[in-house]
């Protein structure tokens, strides 16, 4: 159930309606979005009907939460979930752009491609240190190294730092590094790893596994929600199909049809995506033009020297073009929306 409380409403009664849930052994999560403030008790409806918590002081409404994803869908959250990374709001209408190389490699090559990620006006840099590889014997990441590297850059070139956490034994170091954390779409059903994130007080950004239908990804979702971490934002990046020219297919409609079943943001990774770099800024431009609330892209000073992810890495000079096209794919869309009234 999702318990809407009244505007302005003292927080003894929200505790005293807490208390209440509690008593009956049922969890609730406050939401405070600083405009409402509401509580969602996904299980709340095997012990209560909806009119008997109605009646409590400050209650404003009580929604039944039908959908099977309780913290993900909808309807249990009073408007959309916008999330705040170091200063950025992620889902709250901006385009926002996550960019950089696939892995830390070395100190000058991450520096020079955070700057020219910092001079485009990209406000958070990505990175791995840790590198899921499919092959053991493929590069894989700096490790810890690879974090004292992002946190310098951080500093020196004011960016938010997005970095994967590949495994529950070193979470711990990539939380206390990352100001986004990303588990990756291999990781995307393991279970102890998502429960982990949600214990975490760090954004965290789910990509969808390359086999995963919707319904498995809002799933996953919940692992994270269910522990307590309500700030994450979902990344499509591309699935395994019978098509043979790119590395995987982006699943363009799944932008808005995720946004129809979820509160959550959704953003875009048109690299893996695609695995190449001709195909990157038009895949760009079509996450944008179909909604997403922000694009993951890789780039690199020198992709052809890179120890992974070189084919689909964006040259400087290509990233500043993709920059400059999906802000004008975005800025297209306000226009229109404004000017037709329509709703995208
Ligand atoms: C990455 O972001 O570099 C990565 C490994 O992505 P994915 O998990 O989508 O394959
Ligand atoms: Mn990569």
């Amino acid at each position: 159930m999702l318990i809407l409380m009244e505007p302005a409403c003292p927080a003894e009664h929200v505790r005293a309606v807490l208390e209440l849930l509690e008593a009956s052994g049922i969890r609730a999560q406050l939401q405070d979005s600083g405009e409402s403030v509401s509580l969602i008790a996904p299980h709340a409806s095997k012990v209560f009907k909806a009119d008997r918590l109605e009646t409590l002081k400050g209650v404003r409404r009580v929604v039944p939460i039908t959908s099977p994803f309780k913290l993900a869908s909808l309807d249990a959250a009073a408007g959309r979930t916008v999330v705040e990374v170091r200063g950025v709001r992620i889902g709250g209408g901006e385009l926002v752009l996550v960019a950089g190389p696939c892995g830390v490699e070395s100190r000058e090559q991450l520096f020079t491609t955070a700057r020219y990620v910092a001079e485009a006006g990209v406000k958070l840099l990505r990175a791995g240190a840790f590198k899921p590889r499919t092959s053991p014997y493929s590069f894989q990441g700096l490790g810890e190294e690879g974090l004292r590297l992002l946190d310098e850059a951080r500093r020196e070139f004011d960016l938010g730092i997005v970095t994967e956490a590949t495994e529950v034994e070193t979470f711990d170091a990539v939380e206390a590094c990352a100001d986004l954390v990303q588990l990756g779409a291999r990781n995307m059903q393991n279970f102890a790893l998502l429960k982990r994130a949600g214990r975490s007080g760090k954004p965290v950004l789910l990509k969808r596994g390359p086999g995963a239908t919707l319904e498995e990804w809002l799933y996953a979702a919940e692992y994270i929600l269910g522990e307590g971490n309500r700030n994450v934002i979902l990344c499509e990046r591309g699935i395994r199909t019978w098509s043979a020219h790119a590395r995987n297919t982006l699943d363009i409609s799944v932008v808005p049809a995720a946004q129809g079943l979820t509160h959550l943001p959704v953003m875009v990774d048109p690299s893996h995506a695609t695995g190449r770099r001709d195909l990157v800024i038009p895949c760009a431009r079509a996450g944008v033009a179909a909604g997403a609330d922000g694009i993951l892209v890789e780039t690199h000073c020198q992709p052809e020297k890179a120890l992974s992810d070189g084919p689909q890495a964006l040259l400087p000079s290509d990233f500043i073009r993709l920059v400059d096209e999906c802000r004008r794919v975005h800025a297209a869309l306000q226009v229109q929306h404004a000017g037709a009234g329509l709703a995208f």
